[in-house]
């Protein structure tokens, strides 16, 4: 997986206006960023914040007002109508409602972009076959859509969209719909898609937690505009955008209780640190802190973790009894690194 790679869709300027009952909406705003080749990207919105017109224009469903989409290297916007279709074989689209047509079976509904391909008949069935063990609905071949749960349905949604080898799969809120239980099973298995066939996925949602769960990168849409963008770990431990900020704190809860943050303003807790780290590096930092300050005690007041895809992240707040404020900076300067970071709360 080289990075030299290009990557698999590119935005560039892409504004969107739509024009209904004589005035213009305009649903995306110069919206510029790549899609790495074999990565797995999250873009969260609030409803109306144009996420479904960016994914949409991808596969050519929506056409950009202005700037250029390029997908796979074409511009799906600017190619013939065979292109295009050639080119929607090549991205697969998950949608919250399944979108199943109830009278076929499992395997006839899976089967539907290959017909639509016109691919000889022997071969559709192996395929056919194929996507439904990547998704783990074997069984249920011959099954109908109303026979199934929800989150099955949508692994029928998943292997229909896979039976055409695609090198994108592109999910417009494809859990939206489901039970948190199922949610996390319909992520985990797109996490293997992702990581098992390097299939690119570009998922747009309104939940933070989707993003922490499979994302390695995001963009967060506001109103049309990208108003943040960076890798999950980065903007999870660092939202430098307010709504970024509100988005986070559905997952990861920065503020600290009530209570327990006056009693610190108040001086009661005496000096006070909070402590950010991700994964393990803060294994060590209550020893570290108490014989570098010369604390005679470090108490825990509060601590979280939160694991993301690919990384963990924590905050601990601890008060150091009987620290040398005068050198406390200083000594947490030492101690901090990439990934630990200090904040006195109180001297
Ligand atoms: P999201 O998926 O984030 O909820 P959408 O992309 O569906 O947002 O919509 C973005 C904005 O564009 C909304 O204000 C919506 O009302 C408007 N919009 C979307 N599709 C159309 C359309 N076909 N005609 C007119 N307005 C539209
Ligand atoms: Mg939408």
């Amino acid at each position: 997986m080289s990075e030299l790679e290009d990557p698999v869709v590119r935005f560039e300027h892409v504004s969107k206006t739509y024009h209904a009952d004589g005035q213009d909406q305009h649903a995306l705003h110069d919206v510029s960023f790549d899609v790495p080749a074999h990565s797995f990207f999250g873009v969260i919105g609030s409803s109306g914040a144009g996420k479904s017109t960016l994914i949409r224009t991808v596969n050519g469903l929506e056409r950009p007002t202005s700037g250029t989409v390029t997908a796979l290297g074409k511009n799906p916007a600017a190619i013939t109508k065979t292109e295009l279709s050639s080119l929607r074989r090549e991205i697969g689209m998950i949608f919250q409602h399944y979108n199943l047509l109830q009278s076929k079976t499992v395997a006839e509904n899976v089967a539907i972009p290959l017909l639509l391909a016109h691919t000889a008949k022997d071969a559709i069935g192996q395929r056919v076959q194929e996507s439904l063990r990547m998704v783990g609905l074997s069984e249920h071949a011959q099954s109908y859509p109303s026979q199934l749960s929800g989150g099955q349905c949508q692994r029928v949604g998943i292997a229909r969209a896979l039976v055409t080898n695609p090198a994108i799969l592109l999910s417009d809120e494809a859990t939206s719909a489901l039970d948190p239980v199922t949610t996390r099973q319909i992520l985990d298995l797109l996490n293997d898609i992702n990581s098992q066939y390097g299939i690119s996925v570009l998922l747009i949602t309104h939940q933070m937690s989707v993003i922490a769960r499979s994302c390695q990168q995001v963009a967060v849409l506001d109103h049309g505009d990208v108003v943040e963008r960076g890798a999950v770990s980065q903007v999870f431990s660092h939202p430098s955008n307010p709504l970024t900020r509100q988005f986070v704190e559905t997952v990861v809860p920065r503020q600290l209780p009530e209570a327990l943050a006056a009693r610190i303003a108040q001086g009661e807790e005496g000096t006070t640190v909070l402590i950010r780290y991700r994964d393990d590096a803060a294994k060590h930092v209550l020893a570290a802190l108490q014989s570098s300050t010369g604390a005679h005690e470090v108490a825990l007041l509060h601590a979280n973790e939160n694991a993301l895809r690919d990384v963990s992240i924590g905050q601990l707040v601890v008060s150091l009894q009987g620290a040398d404020g005068a050198t406390l900076g200083t000594k947490l300067g030492e101690l901090a690194a990439d990934d630990l970071e200090f904040e006195v709360l109180h001297e």
